[in-house]
C-alpha cells in the first residue's frame, strides 16, 4: 500500500500528530489521480496531444480495458530529442509560454501535465521521430523523469526504427494507487468508456481517421477514414437510422458591423447536428466540444434535452453532438484542464440561443418530413386466379392517379394498383402495357416530359443519385474499381452525346452522335452497366421502392424456378431449390436491408426494393427471376464478391430487356413500344450522361463508331 492510503484516518487518541510535508512523489501521485481518472481519462489526454500534434491519423490499441496496456499511435510532428528528457516533468508544455497566452491558447490541454501525471501513476514510454530526425528514439519515464528501460540500464533515449510521429505506451496503469485501481470497473466497462471517447473524437474530427483495438485482436473496434465529413463519421460510428434522421443548426453570437470577430471576446459560433423527431433513443447521446475539448456541461445537456421533450415520445431521447467555440478568453481559464465540466462568459445567453436554434430547426423540420422512397402496388402477386383477376378490375380505375413514377416525393400519397405495378406470376400472365408506367391513353405517345408525372402533380426535377459514403473496404475497392477501368474518351462521348434514335430495339440498339461521328450502341449493356455502377454509388443509402402489399417471397421464387427448366442439371427438387433459395436469403435479410434497402419481413415478405434510380421504375416481371437468382449466382462467401455479385444481378433486373412476350391483346404493342423508347431516351440516356464511368470493355461489343463526318466528306470528295 502506498504511504498516504496508510495513514490513520483520525488522530491517535494520544495526542496530535506532527505535521509533516508529504513527500514530493506522493504529491505529484495524488495531482495526477486528479487528471487522470481511469484509463478513458488518460486516453483523451493522450487523443488531444496527437490532435495538438497535427496527426491525421491516430490508432489505439488496448490490452486489459487500459489498465495493462494503453497505446496510441500518431503521425504527427513528433517531439524532438532535445526535449526528450524534460517531456513528461510537470509544467512542460510546447503551447504556453507567457501567461496571456494562457488566454489565448486554441490548442488543448494546455499546462503541460498530462504526461507528467501518466508518468507518476503508469508505465510511460515513448517512440517519437521528428521529420528532421533519421531514426526514432525511445525513451521510458517514471515520476516525471526519465529512467532506464530497466533499473540499473542507461536512461538516455534510445536509437530505434519507427515512422514519423510518435506512440505514446503506458503500462499498468494505476499499479502504485490500489484505491485508484480498485475504483475502476471490470476491464470492458472500461474499454467500453475507452470507445466511446475515441468514438467521440472521431466525431468531432472527421478529417482524421481513428482506430482502435484490443491488443491481440485482428479486428478493428473503432476504424474511421481520413478526410470524411461529419455526417458520414456519425452515420458510421452511431449508425445509419441517427445518420438518416440527423438535421443541422447554426447558432452565433451576431457580430455588430464592422466589427472584426476577433476584436469581440463575447464572439462564439456553435454547430449543432441532431436527430430529427423520427428518432428515439433510450438515452440521450450528448457530445459537446467546446473549443474542440470533449467536455460536460449539464446546464448545456438539460437545456438541449428541454427542447426535445415536447416533440418526443416519453422516455425518449436524441442523438445531439454540439460543437461550441467560443473566444478562448472568456472560458474560465482556472477551470482545472481535464476538469470536463466547463465554465464560460454569458453561459446562459449562449445555452438559450443554442436551444432556440436547435427548436426552430427542428420545427421547420417535422412539418416538411420527407420520405425518401417511392411506393409500388404489388396487389395480388400471389398466382391464384382469384387475385389476377381482381387486379386488373383495379387496374382501369387508377390509371390517371398514377404517381410512381414521379421522383420520390415529400409525402406518401395512397395509391391504388396500377397495371405496371403488378407482379406477374407467370410468363403467360404477362401484360406488355405494364412494362412502362407512360403507357397509358394520350400519354403513351408524348415525349413531353409535364405530361409524364400524371395530371394531379406537376413532375419534380431529377434528384441527383448522390453517392453514399461507405467505408467498407470491399465497396471503396469496387468504386476505385470503376474509377480505374473508365474508358476517358468513351466516357466523355456518352456525357456529351446527342441521342439520335433507337435502331432496333429488339436488339436493343440505338445511335448517338458525338462530335462529327455516329455510334451505334447497345443501349441495354451500357444501361445494365450503369444501373451497376448506380448500386454501387449508391451502397448502403438507397432509396426504398416500397412494395405494397409486401409480395411473399416464396411465391415469387417459385414462380422463377417453376417457369426455369432445371430438371435436367439439378438433383434436388424444385421444392428443394426454392426452399434453399429462400433461406439463403432470409439469413441474410438484415444485411439486404441495411446495405441494399431489399427489405423482407420477417414472415418472408418483400417490402421494399433497392431504388437505383428515381423516375425509374424496373419492370416487376423480371422480379421472380431477380430474386430466385439471388440464390445461385451472389457469391455470399466471400464480402467483395457479394456485393458485386448482388449489385450485378440488381443491374440486371433494372435493365429493360427486349420484349418478352408477343403482343397482349389489351395492350397494343405500338403503344408498350412508344413507353419503352420514351423511356430509353429520356430517362436512361440522360442517365447515362451523368453517371456512367464506361469501362473499356464496352468498346468490345457494345459501342461502335459507324461513321464519320470527316470521313463521309472525303468519300464525297472522292465523287
Ligand atoms: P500539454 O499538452 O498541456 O502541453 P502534455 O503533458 O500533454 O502537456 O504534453 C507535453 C508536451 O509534450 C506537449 O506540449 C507537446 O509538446 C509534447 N507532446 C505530447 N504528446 C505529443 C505527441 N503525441 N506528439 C507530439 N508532441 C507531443
Ligand atoms: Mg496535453
Amino acid at each position: 500500500m502506498s504511504n498516504e492510503e496508510s495513514r490513520p484516518l483520525s488522530p491517535e487518541p494520544s495526542g496530535p500528530l506532527p505535521i509533516k510535508k508529504l513527500h514530493e512523489s506522493i504529491i505529484n501521485r495524488i495531482a495526477a489521480g486528479e487528471i487522470i481518472h481511469r484509463p478513458a481519462s488518460a486516453l483523451k489526454e493522450l487523443i488531444e496531444n496527437s490532435l495538438d500534434a497535427g496527426a491525421t491519423s491516430i490508432n489505439v490499441t488496448v490490452k486489459d480495458g487500459g489498465m495493462k496496456l494503453l497505446q496510441i499511435q500518431d503521425n504527427g510532428c513528433g517531439i524532438r530529442k532535445v526535449d526528450l528528457p524534460i517531456l513528461a516533468e510537470r509544467f512542460t508544455t510546447s503551447k504556453l509560454s507567457t501567461f496571456s497566452d494562457l488566454s489565448r491558447l486554441t490548442t488543448y490541454g494546455f499546462r503541460g501535465e498530462a504526461l507528467a501525471s501518466i508518468s507518476f501513476v503508469g508505465h510511460l514510454s515513448v517512440i517519437t521521430k521528428t521529420k528532421a530526425e533519421t531514426c526514432a528514439w525511445k525513451t521510458h519515464y517514471a515520476d516525471g523523469i526519465l529512467v532506464g528501460e530497466r533499473p540499473g540500464q542507461s536512461e538516455e533515449p534510445k536509437p530505434c526504427a519507427g515512422n514519423d510521429g510518435t506512440t505514446l505506451i503506458v503500462e499498468d496503469l494505476f499499479y502504485n494507487t490500489p484505491t485508484r485501481l480498485s475504483a475502476l470497473r471490470s476491464s470492458s466497462e472500461e474499454y467500453a468508456r475507452i470507445l466511446d471517447v475515441v468514438t467521440k473524437y472521431a466525431v468531432h474530427n472527421p478529417k482524421v481517421s481513428f482506430s482502435c483495438k484490443k491488443a491481440g485482436s485482428p479486428s478493428l473496434d473503432i476504424s474511421t477514414p481520413s478526410s470524411s465529413q461529419i455526417h458520414n463519421t456519425i452515420k458510421l460510428l452511431y449508425g445509419h437510422s441517427v445518420a438518416k434522421e440527423l438535421v443541422h443548426a447554426k447558432a452565433s453570437s451576431i457580430s455588430k458591423k464592422g466589427e472584426k470577430k476577433s476584436d469581440n471576446p463575447e464572439a462564439w459560433a456553435a454547430e449543432v447536428y441532431f436527430t430529427s423527431a423520427n428518432y428515439q433513443a433510450k438515452k440521450m447521446i450528448f457530445l459537446l466540444f467546446i473549443n474542440h475539448r470533449l467536455v460536460e456541461s449539464p446546464r448545456m445537456k438539460r437545456a438541449v434535452e428541454g427542447v426535445f421533450t415536447p416533440v418526443l415520445p416519453k422516455g425518449s431521447a436524441p442523438f445531439v453532438y454540439l460543437s461550441l467555440l467560443i473566444d478562448p478568453r472568456s472560458i474560465d481559464v482556472n477551470v482545472h484542464p481535464t476538469k470536463r465540466e466547463v465554465h464560460f462568459l454569458n453561459e446562459d445567453a449562449i445555452i438559450e440561443k443554442i436551444a432556440d436554434g436547435i427548436q426552430e430547426t427542428l420545427a421547420a423540420q417535422s412539418n416538411s418530413r420527407s420520405f425518401q422512397y417511392q411506393t409500388l402496388l404489388t396487389s395480388g402477386v400471389t398466382s391464384s386466379e382469384a387475385s389476377s383477376r381482381k387486379r386488373k378490375g383495379k387496374d382501369r380505375d387508377v390509371d390517371e392517379e398514377d404517381h410512381e413514377e414521379e421522383a420520390p416525393t415529400p409525402r406518401v400519397v395512397p395509391q391504388k394498383t396500377a397495371s405496371q405495378h403488378k407482379v406477374r406470376t407467370s410468363q403467360n400472365d404477362r401484360t406488355l402495357d405494364s412494362m412502362f408506367p407512360v403507357t397509358h391513353g394520350s400519354r403513351s405517345d408524348s415525349t413531353n416530359k409535364d405530361t409524364q408525372g400524371g395530371e394531379t402533380a406537376p413532375r419534380p426535377k431529377t434528384k441527383e443519385v448522390k453517392e453514399s459514403e461507405c467505408f467498407l473496404t470491399s465497396v471503396l475497392s469496387l468504386r476505385q474499381a470503376l474509377v480505374k477501368g473508365k474508358h476517358k474518351l468513351l466516357t466523355e462521348i456518352l456525357e456529351r452525346h446527342t441521342f439520335v434514335g433507337i435502331v432496333d430495339r429488339d436488339r436493343s440498339l440505338s445511335v448517338i452522335q458525338y462530335s462529327t461521328s455516329l455510334y451505334l450502341i447497345n443501349h441495354a449493356a451500357l444501361a445494365e452497366e450503369m444501373f451497376y455502377q448506380l448500386g454501387i454509388r449508391q451502397f448502403g443509402d438507397f432509396n426504398r421502392l416500397k412494395l405494397e402489399p409486401p409480395p411473399p417471397l416464396r411465391s415469387l421464387v417459385q414462380i422463377a424456378v417453376d417457369y426455369e427448366d432445371t430438371a435436367t442439371h439439378s438433383k434436388l427438387t424444385k421444392d428443394q431449390i426454392v426452399d434453399k433459395i429462400v433461406s439463403i436469403l432470409m439469413m441474410r435479410r438484415e444485411m439486404l436491408s441495411e446495405y441494399f434497402a431489399l427489405d423482407i419481413t420477417e414472415e418472408g415478405n418483400i417490402e421494399s426494393l433497392p431504388l437505383l434510380l428515381p423516375d425509374y421504375t424496373p419492370s416487376l416481371d423480371n422480379l421472380p427471376n431477380f430474386l430466385m437468382r439471388l440464390g445461385p449466382q451472389v457469391d455470399w462467401t466471400d464480402e467483395a464478391e457479394c456485393f458485386g455479385t448482388f449489385l450485378r444481378e440488381l443491374a440486371l433486373f433494372y435493365t429493360p430487356g427486349p420484349p418478352l412476350i408477343s403482343k397482349s391483346p389489351d395492350s397494343p404493342d405500338d403503344a408498350q413500344e412508344k413507353a419503352e423508347k420514351w423511356q430509353i431516351q429520356h430517362v436512361l440516356f440522360p442517365a447515362m450522361r451523368r453517371y456512367l464511368l464506361a469501362p473499356k470493355t464496352l468498346l468490345d461489343h457494345d459501342v461502335v463508331q459507324i461513321a464519320s463526318l470527316p470521313d463521309l466528306y472525303k468519300v464525297f470528295e472522292r465523287c
